[in-house]
């Protein structure tokens, strides 16, 4: 049963049973189905709300999802030219190094940098000297 069914089938009991024999038991029965029925529109108002709530998002998570299968789609399209660049970065001009103070490899341009001149090592911030060619 619905609330404003259960609020009319009270209201029925009250009147068959005699309850409001007086004016105060009136009275009170009278603000008790009025109480229910106030509550039962608020709550109503917010069925609605609710739905219409529930609607709104059901729409933007769709739009989310087509701006998500978008983002996929230009994002495969970069990995396609970092990996291009990837490739010409690491086989023309830069050389893989181990940092002897940190031991991580990074890359660096040998023909960047003189014989004696220190290379940095951009995890650890330590400088050495360019090892030579093997
Ligand atoms: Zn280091």
């Amino acid at each position: 049963m619905e609330a404003r069914e259960k609020i009319s089938y009270l209201k029925g009991l009250i009147d068959g049973q005699n309850l409001t024999d007086t004016p105060e038991n009136e009275k009170f029965y009278g603000a008790l189905v009025d109480a229910l029925n106030s509550l039962a529109e608020a709550i109503e108002g917010h069925e609605i709300m609710h739905q219409d709530l529930n609607d709104y998002l059901e729409q933007l998570d769709d739009d989310v999802t087509e701006i998500e299968d978008e983002l996929d789609e230009l994002l495969d399209d970069d990995e396609e030219c970092y990996d291009d660049d990837y490739e010409e970065f690491d086989e023309e001009e830069y050389t893989s190094v181990k940092c002897p103070f940190c031991e991580k490899d990074f890359y660096f341009e040998p023909a960047m940098y003189d014989e004696d001149e220190d290379l940095i090592c951009p995890h650890c911030g330590k400088g050495f000297k360019v090892p030579e060619p093997e």
